[in-house]
């Protein structure tokens, strides 16, 4: 087998082993290389189950967590989805791959730049990147079928939650940005939210306004 067989198959493999077991997210993990992702010296451990520094003193999260928040949406394919956080784009671009329509939104307008030119060369043309505050959502396009935040928030943003449909789910890391933080997935029923929470994790904090450094 080839290196990059192998190397394929062994990402995968680590996916599967931390619970990300839904057909579709993986099929969508699959055609989505992470390498164009990460640029520099670190570009060689895109295969590699670890978060990993991108441009803005911002990380690119671990591959089996994007795997975990995106089989916890639940995503069909006529969804319109919203994600607070671009980062380097690679969350956006598999749930590209599941729904509809994506919004993402990052408060650094570089990194926006730089996810642009990559869902371009990849042909991903069901997404929109805005610079913005995220924490606001994006009322114009709202309401959303799903919402995934990809910084802790110390609570699940008000505005976000009345930006979800009746039926919808958000997927969000809540926790003080030094501290241990919880994947919470909310649920918008008829009759107001349910909680989940699904695991431990470590996220950049979501902060308000836009970044000074791009
Ligand atoms: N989903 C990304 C990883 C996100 S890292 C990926 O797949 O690579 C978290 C991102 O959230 C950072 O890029 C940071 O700039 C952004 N962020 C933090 N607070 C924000 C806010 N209020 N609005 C929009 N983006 C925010």
């Amino acid at each position: 087998m080839s290196d990059d067989a192998t190397r394929k198959m062994q990402f995968l493999y680590a996916l599967r082993s931390k619970g990300v077991t839904d057909k579709r997210v993986l099929s969508a993990m699959e055609t989505i290389d992470r390498g164009p992702f990460i640029r520099g010296i670190f570009s060689e451990r895109a295969y590699e189950d670890m978060p990993l520094p991108i441009a803005c003193g911002q990380t690119i999260s671990q591959p089996s967590v994007v795997g975990l928040m995106t089989q916890a949406l639940h995503i069909s394919p006529r969804d319109k989805v919203l994600e607070v956080g671009t980062g380097s784009g690679y969350q956006a671009a598999i749930l590209s791959k599941l729904a509809r329509r994506v919004y993402t939104i990052d408060r650094h307008s570089r990194l926006v730049r730089e996810a642009r030119d990559i869902f371009d060369d990849m042909d991903l043309t069901n997404i929109t990147a805005i610079t913005g505050d995220g924490s606001f959502g994006l009322s114009d396009q709202a309401p959303f079928d799903r919402i995934i935040v990809t910084a802790a928030a110390e609570d699940p943003p008000g505005t976000l939650m009345e930006q979800l449909k009746v039926g919808g789910i958000m997927v969000v890391p809540v926790g003080q940005s030094d501290a241990v933080q919880h994947l919470i997935v909310v649920r918008k029923t008829p009759e107001g939210f349910e909680y989940d929470e699904l695991r431990q994790v470590r996220f950049v904090p979501l902060l308000e306004g836009l970044g000074k450094d791009g």
